[in-house]
């Protein structure tokens, strides 16, 4: 039978040649000139395909939605993934933390395997094309059902019919790449109505001199905390930098996924565990060491083998201390106020980074209006949905390209005569 695809990102290329694995004639849709813009970007230009955790890692590491994925993540999974791009000639390996890159270290060769994949199952593409209208019809069962796609090429509107319609059209970060959200407001016309979209594993905005006179710096092994009227909504350990605009780095991002709109309007507070091997105590000796090799310097230069550089002035105006006191007159009292701001370095997030420079979109269609097992919509008879356009995001690490692979494969999978 027919199925129509709309976007030509990873969920979609995944969908196109699973459906025509299923015997299916498929035409892919891409708005954009060429297939796979955002995942030429992935992994810098490495692209994250998966990560080699085991299977039941995959959920952990989902923030939002993580049980909805189980039949897809269970029917094409981590190791299906790795297998299914080793079959089409793309070597791969294993780097720190589980990633999987392909051995080539280039995204391009992620997607000639695909497009090559999608021309050897006959999968009709059409690029420059835009999905701009879906048409239902009412079924003899009472139900709504697709009778097909209107799609704009070269400003010339026309109508593709087709019972299956797969939509993988994105989110709505990284704009430019294609996934510009239009597809929430077509659905919307039709009674299919999406969460609300936020920018998710996003850098954070901090004003404050104190941030911008860090820039470039970054710090390994520290632990960052975020949270909103005193509530922890995130910690973890790792590593995180400084920006001319606030905080980036993989801490951050991951920190950025359990914060929600409304808690950059509440204020966040960031806590850094500059030393989170140590206790209070651990430090305060150590610090104590220091001082004792230094007793007659000034404060301000009695940190540089705690401290990097760039932070000391920022530290040091947080404890309060005169910078040029003399070390051999710093009271045990100063020294408790330097271990506590070197175990709890605070900043205020003001905001995130927006769409443009959000790795991945948190919202989208409602998973409740989602067949697990197919990706098919409980409202609407033969529309189904893949990728990022549907409400799960997960951490970096190769995970939301596995939930692309796992939900594409699956709606493709499900598009068979009945
Ligand atoms: C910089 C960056 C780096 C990343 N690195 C990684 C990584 O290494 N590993 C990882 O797991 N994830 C990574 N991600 C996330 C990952 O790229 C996305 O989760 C993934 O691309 C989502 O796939 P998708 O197919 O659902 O949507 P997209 O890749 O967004 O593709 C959607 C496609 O639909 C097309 N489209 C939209 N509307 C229409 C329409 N109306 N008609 C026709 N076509 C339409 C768009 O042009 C686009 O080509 C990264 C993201 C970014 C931005």
């Amino acid at each position: 039978m027919d199925v129509c695809v709309v976007g030509a990102g990873p969920a979609g290329m995944m969908a196109a040649i699973s459906a025509a694995e299923n015997g299916n004639r498929v035409t892919l849709i891409e708005q954009n000139e060429k297939p796979g813009k955002k995942l030429f970007l992935t992994g810098k230009g490495r692209c994250n395909i998966t990560n080699a955790c085991p299977v039941e890692e995959l959920f952990d590491n989902v923030v939002t939605n993580s049980k909805f994925l189980y039949g897809a993540f269970y029917r094409f999974d981590n190791a299906a993934t790795v297998e299914f791009f080793n079959s089409l000639g793309l070597p791969t390996k294993i780097e720190r933390g589980g990633r999987v890159f392909p051995q080539s270290d280039h995204s391009s060769d992620v997607i000639k395997v695909l497009i090559k994949r999608l021309e050897s199952s006959h999968v009709s593409m059409r690029f420059n094309t835009k999905a701009v209208k879906i048409v239902i019809e009412h079924g003899p069962d009472g139900k709504d059902k697709i009778s097909g796609v209107f799609v704009k090429e070269n400003n010339k509107e026309s109508l593709i019919h087709t019972e299956k319609l797969i939509l993988a059209t994105g989110g709505k970060s990284y704009p430019l790449t294609g996934s510009d959200g239009s597809m929430f407001d077509i659905l919307a016309s039709i009674g299919v109505k999406a969460n609300k979209c936020e920018p998710s594993l996003v850098p954070l905005s901090c004003q404050s001199m104190e941030i911008t006179a860090m820039q470039g710096l970054s710090l390994k092994n520290v632990n960052l905390s975020a949270f909103v009227d005193n509530s922890l909504k995130y910690s973890g350990f790792g590593e995180m930098l400084f920006t001319h605009f606030g905080i980036s780095g993989p801490l951050v991002l991951s920190a950025s996924s359990y914060l929600k709109e409304d808690d950059y309007r509440r204020g966040i507070k960031a806590v850094i565990d500059l030393k989170p091997a140590l206790t209070i105590e651990d430090l305060d000796a150590r610090i104590l060491r220091d001082f004792d090799k230094n007793k007659n310097k000034n404060f301000e230069n009695s940190l540089g083998k705690l401290l990097p550089s760039k932070m000391i002035t920022a530290v040091i105006k947080k404890t309060g201390i005169d910078p040029l006191k003399k070390v051999n007159s710093i009271t045990k009292q100063e020294r408790e106020i330097l271990c506590r701001t070197l175990k709890n370095y605070e900043i205020t997030v003001n905001g995130n980074r927006g769409f443009n420079e959000a790795i991945i979109t948190r919202g989208g269609i409602d998973v409740k209006n989602i067949n697990p097992s197919t990706m098919e919509s409980k409202k609407i008879k033969g529309l189904f949905f893949a990728g990022e356009m549907i409400d799960v995001d997960a951490q970096t690490g190769g995970f939301n390209l596995q939930i692309a692979w796992s939900t594409g494969f699956v709606s493709g999978r499900s598009c068979k005569e009945e």
